[in-house]
């Protein structure tokens, strides 16, 4: 299995060794030595075997390129990150979710396989599995594990419920994550199982939260604050910093995205975020989503004209991509600064 990952990033290069947040940077010519190296079945270079020691204490001295690094290919489409609602089923049934319909249905596995290439070839290195609740979908594992190898980083963003068992932790224990992020509905029984409906939900979650600290994951928990849970705010902020790296708080609930309003229903007046100034957004730039049949969108919450990826192929992004020069869009190609050979936190470019 391999160790790190290369590839281009907007307007540079990078290294990323999977469940870090450190990575390496790296100019044209570093990344095409690389590449000569992985295709002559050569040994990791000098430099990166430094650079992997200075940065993750790794030693690659002696070591192959081919099954070391998987050195991503260039790509016209440029993209950075992407999320896949892999399938709206979900095991809770919470007041406040913006979906309004939570249908147990998606790929079969054959066409999630052809869609993880898809993300491949649009230069996706961030990738993020979501739902409804990924953990239920019966290929979230296989799916799981071949985007790993095909060279992304993963987060999964769950309920936590299903975190505990043993087969999605192995997989997670053996192909690390870049994170894990977990929604938090409450800080006992009575709020979060109110919240989500679910008799139980709140011994599972924290059976999860349990186990991943226990495998030493990546973890961020998102606090969910709303009505059933806003006396309890400060007894969750105790969970998140007992059992995540790190975590934010989450009061603005939204209409479920095609446009009910009752998710507002469990909005806790108190725990609204304040407005901030329109900066820009990198839907359809720099991200893109797509939903359990494969249709693409901008974003999760404006899926207006989707693109049946399963039809187009992955040129169909194009079409996504004209939308870069709506007004507040920023310009394409704006990414991370050219810093040859320095290190620093891996984040998408978003
Ligand atoms: S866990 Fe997430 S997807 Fe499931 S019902 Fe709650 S908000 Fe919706």
């Amino acid at each position: 299995m391999h160790t790190l990952i290369a590839g281009p990033q907007q307007h540079t290069y990078l290294v990323a060794r999977p469940g870090a947040r450190r990575g390496v940077q790296l100019r044209a010519a570093r990344y095409d030595e690389l590449a000569a190296a992985d295709a002559a079945d050569a040994l990791v270079p000098e430099w990166l075997v430094d650079a992997a020691r200075k940065t993750w204490a790794l030693d690659l001295a002696g070591r192959p390129v081919h099954g070391t690094v998987v050195v991503r290919a260039r790509t016209r489409l440029n993209y950075s990150r992407a999320t896949w609602e892999l399938n709206k089923g979900c095991n809770f049934n919470c007041a406040m979710c913006y979906l309004a319909q939570r249908t147990f249905e998606g790929l079969p596995w054959s066409e999630k396989a052809r869609l993880i290439d898809m993300f491949c070839e649009a230069g996706v290195l961030w990738l993020q599995f979501t739902g409804g609740e990924p953990t239920i979908d019966r290929d979230l594992l296989e799916a799981y594990a071949y985007a790993y190898e095909r060279g992304m980083l993963l987060e999964i963003l769950t309920n936590g419920s299903r975190l505990h068992r043993d087969d999605v932790l192995g997989t997670l224990m053996r192909m690390r994550p870049h994170k894990v992020t977990v929604s938090l509905y409450g800080a006992s029984e009575e709020a979060a199982d109110s919240l989500t409906r679910t008799r139980g939900s709140f011994r599972l979650v924290m059976k999860g939260l349990e186990a991943a600290r226990a495998a030493g994951l990546p973890v961020e928990i998102t606090l969910i604050i709303t009505k059933h849970n806003e006396h309890e705010a400060d007894a969750m902020r105790g969970i998140a910093r007992e059992y995540a790296d790190q975590f934010s708080e989450y009061g603005s609930i939204s209409p479920t995205y095609d446009g009910q309003p009752d998710p507002l229903a469990a909005q806790s007046p108190c725990f609204l975020g304040g407005n901030t100034v329109f900066q820009g957004c990198p839907a359809g730039h720099t991200f893109f989503h797509v939903g359990p049949f494969g249709l693409a969108t901008m974003c999760k919450i404006g899926r207006e004209n989707p693109i049946d990826l399963m039809t187009t192929g992955v040129a169909g992004l194009l079409g996504l991509q004209a939308l870069r020069h709506l007004p507040g869009l920023p310009p394409a190609g704006e990414g991370v600064p050219d810093r040859e050979g320095t290190t620093g936190e891996l984040l998408p470019t978003s």
